[in-house]
């Protein structure tokens, strides 16, 4: 279907990008640098200085961030960790892989983990705590590093949706042992395909991971672990590094775009997600989510109106019963998901754009005051 407002436009992003984007991809392929070669290295280097950490690891996903961060911290059967059901599923299956278990906490209103349910939810089994900065949002990491401490806890973060997002001017991946992030088509930055990153100050750590992400080869001689076959692609890397540069000018955009959403939508029955001048925390709205009573009904007129509007997470991770998780007490959790849905944001939609967007929501809500 053509959509008047997309919920992303990717082939415009191409369109805008096209003349650097193919002079880099062309540059690639004719020297054949393909594995692990200077592009990776520079998108490394530029992204640990962007993030203000000392070590930034390419891989081929923002799921393998997760799991190799789970090899990493040796999880292994019978450790608990601590983390939500209001997320991607990748969250929860690096947990899984590892023979481990997840604990899954219910999350507040910001759609985020609730830090006060944290320390009711550790054992002494509890290993780590996995928190994810949905939809752009950083959770309260001072709290949260707090606990950790106070438990001998590590923190995994998942910064997936969080690129460029900070609290109290801190950016999301620099706070937690790890930080994993992807650069998937859906996210902030984006690549041509799969892509993720690791961030982390701990020497250590970081050498690991780049072992396990490349067959646990040192210096292409000697073999020193078992690892994986888990790298970015050069290719792939020289795309973001032409991507890069408008990172700032594009979560400013999303803001913008944001910002108008709050200001119009404010007076319908509607829940909208904080506003991005909110005090400690600097929001990139990777995703715009509204809650109301009327989702699917809001998500199918919006279609028609030809605006592409999502439900991003329709139940809990643990409610699908084939992964056979156990329950866990989390009503926030199971209403908000009744009330999500995902409008379109991308730093390419115009104002006109929001604005029909905006009208379309108001058509809605005329009539349910
Ligand atoms: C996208 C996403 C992932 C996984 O990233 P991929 O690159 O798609 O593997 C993990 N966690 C969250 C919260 C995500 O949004």
């Amino acid at each position: 279907m053509d959509w008047k407002v997309p919920y992303i436009d990717l082939p415009l992003q191409f369109d805008n990008l096209k003349d650097e984007l193919l002079e880099a991809m062309t540059r690639v392929m004719a020297e054949g640098s393909f594995i692990l070669r200077q592009d990776v290295t520079a998108f490394e280097e530029q992204m640990a200085h962007f993030l203000g950490v000392k070590h930034v690891i390419g891989v081929n996903s923002g799921t393998d961030a997760l799991y190799l961060s789970a090899k990493a911290l040796e999880l292994k059967e019978g450790d608990e960790v601590v983390t939500v059901a209001h997320s991607f599923i990748a969250t929860l299956s690096a947990v899984i892989h590892q023979g481990a278990k997840p604990i899954l906490v219910d999350i507040q209103e910001d759609f985020n983990m609730n830090l006060e349910l944290v320390e009711n939810a550790i054992t002494e089994k509890t290993k780590a705590i996995i928190p994810v900065h949905l939809n752009g949002r950083l959770c309260q990491m001072d709290r949260l590093l707090e606990i950790a401490a106070k438990y001998n806890l590590t923190i995994i973060e998942d910064a997936a949706q969080a690129l460029g997002a900070k609290f109290k001017g801190q950016a999301a991946g620099s706070f937690g042992l790890v930080g994993c992030f992807s650069v998937h088509p859906m996210k902030t930055l984006n690549c041509g395909g799969d892509g993720g990153f690791l961030s982390t100050n701990d020497d250590q750590i970081a050498e690991k991971l780049r072992l396990l992400r490349d067959h646990g080869q040192q210096k292409k001689t000697d073999l020193v672990c078992f690892g994986y076959n888990s790298r970015l692609d050069n290719l792939q890397a020289a795309i973001l590094n032409v991507k890069f540069k408008y990172l700032p000018k594009w979560i400013a955009r999303r803001r913008a775009l944001a910002a108008m959403y709050a200001e119009a939508l404010a007076d319908l029955p509607l829940t909208l997600p904080p506003a991005p001048s909110a005090g400690d925390y600097f929001d990139t709205f990777n995703s715009y989510v509204i809650r109301s009573a009327y989702q699917k009904e809001l998500v199918s007129f919006l279609g028609e109106k030809g605006v592409c509007a999502f439900v991003h997470i329709g139940k809990p991770l643990n409610h699908h019963k084939a992964l056979g998780l156990p329950s866990f007490s989390i009503p926030v959790n199971e209403k908000i998901c009744g009330e999500i849905c995902s409008l379109p944001i991308y730093p390419e939609m115009t104002d006109e754009q929001a604005q029909y967007v905006i009208a379309c929501v108001q058509e809605f809500f005329k009539d349910k005051q």
